[in-house]
Protein backbone atom coordinates (compact mmCIF):
# COMPACT_ATOMS: atom_id res chain seq x y z
CA UNK A 1 0.00 0.00 0.00
CA UNK A 2 1.82 3.53 -0.83
CA UNK A 3 -0.24 6.92 0.12
CA UNK A 4 -0.67 8.98 -3.27
CA UNK A 5 -1.09 12.62 -3.61
CA UNK A 6 -4.15 13.74 -5.99
CA UNK A 7 -3.33 17.33 -7.29
CA UNK A 8 -5.98 18.59 -8.36
CA UNK A 9 -8.36 17.50 -5.42
CA UNK A 10 -5.70 18.39 -3.03
CA UNK A 11 -6.58 14.90 -1.37
CA UNK A 12 -3.88 11.77 0.02
CA UNK A 13 -5.66 8.10 -1.18
CA UNK A 14 -4.26 4.71 -0.50
CA UNK A 15 -2.47 2.95 -3.54
CA UNK A 16 -2.41 -0.82 -3.46
CA UNK A 17 -0.92 -3.65 -6.70
CA UNK A 18 -2.71 -5.06 -8.45
CA UNK A 19 -3.86 -8.60 -7.61
CA UNK A 20 -5.00 -11.67 -9.82
CA UNK A 21 -8.36 -10.55 -10.09
CA UNK A 22 -7.67 -7.19 -11.19
CA UNK A 23 -5.45 -8.54 -13.45
CA UNK A 24 -7.61 -10.36 -14.47
CA UNK A 25 -10.19 -7.31 -15.46
CA UNK A 26 -7.28 -6.02 -17.21
CA UNK A 27 -7.60 -9.05 -19.70
CA UNK A 28 -11.31 -9.31 -19.74
CA UNK A 29 -12.90 -5.88 -19.47
CA UNK A 30 -12.53 -4.76 -23.41
CA UNK A 31 -10.75 -1.68 -24.46
CA UNK A 32 -8.19 0.31 -22.72
CA UNK A 33 -10.54 3.44 -21.97
CA UNK A 34 -11.76 5.58 -19.25
CA UNK A 35 -14.21 3.21 -17.90
CA UNK A 36 -11.89 0.18 -17.32
CA UNK A 37 -9.59 3.27 -15.48
CA UNK A 38 -12.45 3.64 -13.22
CA UNK A 39 -13.05 0.41 -12.64
CA UNK A 40 -9.42 -0.66 -11.81
CA UNK A 41 -9.58 2.55 -9.56
CA UNK A 42 -12.01 1.72 -8.11
CA UNK A 43 -10.51 -1.63 -7.00
CA UNK A 44 -7.20 -0.49 -6.02
CA UNK A 45 -7.65 2.86 -4.56
CA UNK A 46 -9.26 3.89 -1.11
CA UNK A 47 -9.51 6.49 0.81
CA UNK A 48 -6.82 6.83 3.56
CA UNK A 49 -9.07 6.19 6.08
CA UNK A 50 -10.36 2.81 4.75
CA UNK A 51 -13.26 3.99 3.35
CA UNK A 52 -14.28 3.26 -0.36
CA UNK A 53 -13.69 6.04 -3.07
CA UNK A 54 -15.91 6.76 -5.84
CA UNK A 55 -13.65 7.30 -8.86
CA UNK A 56 -16.23 8.73 -11.02
CA UNK A 57 -16.65 12.10 -8.78
CA UNK A 58 -12.75 12.33 -8.93
CA UNK A 59 -11.35 14.62 -11.49
CA UNK A 60 -9.95 13.34 -14.82
CA UNK A 61 -6.89 14.96 -14.66
CA UNK A 62 -6.21 12.83 -10.86
CA UNK A 63 -7.72 9.65 -12.79
CA UNK A 64 -4.60 10.39 -15.11
CA UNK A 65 -2.23 10.86 -12.31
CA UNK A 66 -3.28 7.54 -10.38
CA UNK A 67 -2.23 5.17 -13.42
CA UNK A 68 0.80 7.04 -13.97
CA UNK A 69 1.47 6.21 -9.78
CA UNK A 70 0.00 2.79 -10.41
CA UNK A 71 2.70 1.92 -13.82
CA UNK A 72 5.22 3.48 -11.62
CA UNK A 73 5.03 0.96 -8.80
CA UNK A 74 3.96 -2.16 -10.82
CA UNK A 75 6.49 -1.90 -14.00
CA UNK A 76 8.68 1.14 -13.20
CA UNK A 77 9.42 5.08 -13.17
CA UNK A 78 11.04 5.48 -16.82
CA UNK A 79 8.17 5.60 -20.10
CA UNK A 80 9.60 5.08 -23.14
CA UNK A 81 7.34 5.96 -25.83
CA UNK A 82 8.03 4.15 -29.48
CA UNK A 83 7.75 6.53 -32.82
CA UNK A 84 8.57 5.72 -36.05
CA UNK A 85 10.66 8.97 -37.95
CA UNK A 86 8.76 10.78 -40.29
CA UNK A 87 11.86 12.21 -41.98
CA UNK A 88 11.75 11.73 -45.70
CA UNK A 89 12.63 8.34 -46.61
CA UNK A 90 13.89 7.73 -42.84
CA UNK A 91 11.35 5.17 -41.06
CA UNK A 92 14.11 5.23 -37.98
CA UNK A 93 12.29 3.96 -34.37
CA UNK A 94 12.77 6.87 -32.12
CA UNK A 95 12.53 6.38 -28.19
CA UNK A 96 11.03 9.35 -26.73
CA UNK A 97 11.63 8.29 -22.40
CA UNK A 98 10.89 10.40 -19.77
CA UNK A 99 10.31 9.61 -15.94
CA UNK A 100 7.11 9.58 -14.69
CA UNK A 101 8.13 11.69 -11.36
CA UNK A 102 9.58 14.74 -13.92
CA UNK A 103 6.16 14.00 -16.49
CA UNK A 104 3.70 14.89 -13.18
CA UNK A 105 5.75 18.06 -11.25
CA UNK A 106 6.02 19.37 -15.11
CA UNK A 107 1.89 19.08 -15.07
CA UNK A 108 1.33 19.88 -11.85
CA UNK A 109 -1.31 22.43 -11.24
CA UNK A 110 -0.20 25.96 -11.01
CA UNK A 111 -1.45 29.52 -10.32
CA UNK A 112 -5.58 29.97 -10.82
CA UNK A 113 -6.33 33.33 -12.01
CA UNK A 114 -8.58 34.92 -9.55
CA UNK A 115 -11.64 33.20 -8.63
CA UNK A 116 -13.87 32.76 -5.68
CA UNK A 117 -15.29 29.57 -3.96
CA UNK A 118 -18.85 29.61 -4.74
CA UNK A 119 -21.11 26.59 -3.29
CA UNK A 120 -19.82 22.66 -3.11
CA UNK A 121 -16.97 21.91 -5.92
CA UNK A 122 -17.94 25.39 -7.73
CA UNK A 123 -15.72 28.29 -8.10
CA UNK A 124 -16.76 31.79 -9.69
CA UNK A 125 -14.22 33.96 -11.71
CA UNK A 126 -13.40 37.23 -9.24
CA UNK A 127 -14.47 40.12 -11.96
CA UNK A 128 -17.01 37.72 -13.79
CA UNK A 129 -20.74 36.58 -12.64
CA UNK A 130 -19.74 33.48 -14.48
CA UNK A 131 -19.46 29.97 -12.03
CA UNK A 132 -17.49 26.98 -13.18
CA UNK A 133 -16.54 23.73 -11.72
CA UNK A 134 -13.34 21.34 -12.67
CA UNK A 135 -14.71 18.28 -14.89
CA UNK A 136 -14.72 14.75 -13.11
CA UNK A 137 -14.52 11.54 -15.19
CA UNK A 138 -18.29 11.31 -14.13
CA UNK A 139 -18.78 14.16 -16.87
CA UNK A 140 -16.63 12.71 -19.11
CA UNK A 141 -17.99 9.49 -19.58
CA UNK A 142 -21.74 11.52 -19.96
CA UNK A 143 -20.36 13.15 -22.94
CA UNK A 144 -18.07 10.27 -24.58
CA UNK A 145 -20.55 10.08 -27.66
CA UNK A 146 -21.78 13.29 -27.90
CA UNK A 147 -20.87 15.43 -31.31
CA UNK A 148 -19.47 18.00 -29.84
CA UNK A 149 -17.51 16.62 -26.68
CA UNK A 150 -15.81 19.94 -25.47
CA UNK A 151 -19.02 22.07 -26.08
CA UNK A 152 -20.61 19.20 -23.80
CA UNK A 153 -18.45 19.09 -21.41
CA UNK A 154 -18.53 22.86 -20.99
CA UNK A 155 -22.18 23.03 -20.70
CA UNK A 156 -22.40 20.82 -17.54
CA UNK A 157 -19.60 22.47 -15.84
CA UNK A 158 -20.68 26.53 -16.50
CA UNK A 159 -23.15 28.00 -15.07
CA UNK A 160 -24.59 29.92 -16.97
CA UNK A 161 -24.23 27.65 -19.82
CA UNK A 162 -23.95 30.17 -22.51
CA UNK A 163 -21.85 32.99 -21.36
CA UNK A 164 -19.79 35.88 -24.02
CA UNK A 165 -16.04 34.28 -25.59
CA UNK A 166 -14.01 36.25 -23.44
CA UNK A 167 -15.27 35.10 -20.19
CA UNK A 168 -15.23 31.13 -21.55
CA UNK A 169 -11.50 31.69 -22.50
CA UNK A 170 -11.08 32.81 -18.95
CA UNK A 171 -12.61 30.10 -17.31
CA UNK A 172 -10.76 27.35 -19.69
CA UNK A 173 -7.70 29.50 -18.73
CA UNK A 174 -8.77 28.82 -14.90
CA UNK A 175 -9.76 25.35 -15.38
CA UNK A 176 -6.29 24.74 -17.41
CA UNK A 177 -4.59 26.21 -14.31
CA UNK A 178 -6.26 24.90 -11.30
CA UNK A 179 -6.37 20.86 -13.44
CA UNK A 180 -4.10 21.09 -16.21
CA UNK A 181 -4.40 17.76 -18.94
CA UNK A 182 -2.03 14.96 -18.95
CA UNK A 183 -2.59 14.15 -22.38
CA UNK A 184 0.24 15.40 -24.11
CA UNK A 185 2.40 15.84 -27.30
CA UNK A 186 5.60 14.09 -26.47
CA UNK A 187 9.06 15.54 -28.58
CA UNK A 188 11.79 13.64 -29.43
CA UNK A 189 15.62 13.62 -32.35
CA UNK A 190 15.64 10.78 -34.61
CA UNK A 191 19.05 9.85 -34.11
CA UNK A 192 19.64 8.64 -37.50
CA UNK A 193 17.93 12.03 -39.95
CA UNK A 194 17.87 14.47 -37.10
CA UNK A 195 14.23 15.10 -37.39
CA UNK A 196 11.87 15.91 -34.68
CA UNK A 197 9.61 13.22 -34.35
CA UNK A 198 6.42 13.71 -32.42
CA UNK A 199 4.25 11.60 -29.98
CA UNK A 200 0.78 11.74 -28.81
CA UNK A 201 0.67 10.40 -25.00
CA UNK A 202 -2.58 9.41 -23.23
CA UNK A 203 -1.80 8.44 -19.57
CA UNK A 204 -4.74 6.48 -19.48
CA UNK A 205 -4.68 4.28 -22.99
CA UNK A 206 -0.56 3.95 -22.54
CA UNK A 207 -0.62 2.94 -19.11
CA UNK A 208 -3.51 0.13 -19.58
CA UNK A 209 -2.20 -1.17 -22.83
CA UNK A 210 1.14 -2.02 -20.61
CA UNK A 211 -0.71 -2.76 -17.40
CA UNK A 212 -2.63 -5.44 -19.69
CA UNK A 213 0.87 -6.66 -21.60
CA UNK A 214 1.62 -7.25 -17.73
CA UNK A 215 -0.95 -9.00 -16.33
CA UNK A 216 -0.91 -11.41 -19.67
CA UNK A 217 0.62 -14.17 -17.19
CA UNK A 218 -2.26 -14.82 -14.86
CA UNK A 219 -3.92 -17.39 -16.40
CA UNK A 220 -0.66 -19.46 -17.12
CA UNK A 221 0.62 -18.99 -13.51
CA UNK A 222 -2.69 -19.60 -12.24
CA UNK A 223 -2.64 -23.09 -13.95
CA UNK A 224 0.41 -23.89 -13.05
CA UNK A 225 0.06 -23.10 -9.55
CA UNK A 226 -3.29 -25.01 -9.67
CA UNK A 227 -1.92 -28.05 -10.64
CA UNK A 228 1.09 -28.27 -8.40
CA UNK A 229 -0.89 -27.08 -4.86
CA UNK A 230 -4.56 -27.64 -5.77
CA UNK A 231 -5.47 -24.10 -4.76
CA UNK A 232 -8.93 -22.91 -5.97
CA UNK A 233 -8.66 -19.98 -8.55
CA UNK A 234 -9.86 -17.35 -6.12
CA UNK A 235 -7.04 -18.47 -3.32
CA UNK A 236 -4.78 -18.11 -6.47
CA UNK A 237 -5.83 -14.94 -7.69
CA UNK A 238 -6.18 -12.67 -4.67
CA UNK A 239 -1.83 -13.45 -4.19
CA UNK A 240 0.06 -10.24 -5.22
CA UNK A 241 1.25 -10.53 -8.75
CA UNK A 242 4.91 -10.78 -7.68
CA UNK A 243 4.02 -13.80 -5.69
CA UNK A 244 2.01 -15.67 -7.90
CA UNK A 245 4.29 -15.40 -10.81
CA UNK A 246 7.12 -16.59 -7.86
CA UNK A 247 4.62 -19.84 -7.11
CA UNK A 248 3.93 -20.46 -10.85
CA UNK A 249 7.83 -20.47 -11.02
CA UNK A 250 8.44 -23.00 -8.27
CA UNK A 251 5.49 -25.36 -9.45
CA UNK A 252 6.55 -25.55 -12.63
CA UNK A 253 10.11 -24.68 -13.47
CA UNK A 254 10.13 -25.75 -16.71
CA UNK A 255 7.26 -24.95 -18.20
CA UNK A 256 6.65 -21.56 -16.37
CA UNK A 257 6.65 -18.28 -18.54
CA UNK A 258 9.57 -15.85 -18.66
CA UNK A 259 7.94 -13.07 -17.17
CA UNK A 260 10.26 -9.63 -18.29
CA UNK A 261 10.25 -6.40 -15.55
CA UNK A 262 11.55 -3.23 -16.98
ZN1 LIG B 1 14.70 10.03 -39.06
Amino acid sequence: MAVVRLPVAGMDVDLRLPDGADDILLLEAGPPDLGLALSLIARVVHRVDGAPLDPTALPIGDVDVLLLRLRQRVIGEVVSAEEVCAGPGCRARVDITFSIDAYLEHHRPGDAPPILPAEEGWYRLSDDAVEFRLPRAADQLAIARAEWPEQALLLRCLRPAEIADPARRKVEAAMEAMAPSLCAELEGICPECGARVEASFDPIQYTLRELRDQAAFVYEEVCAIAHHYHWSEAEILSLPAARRARYAELAAPRAAPERTTA
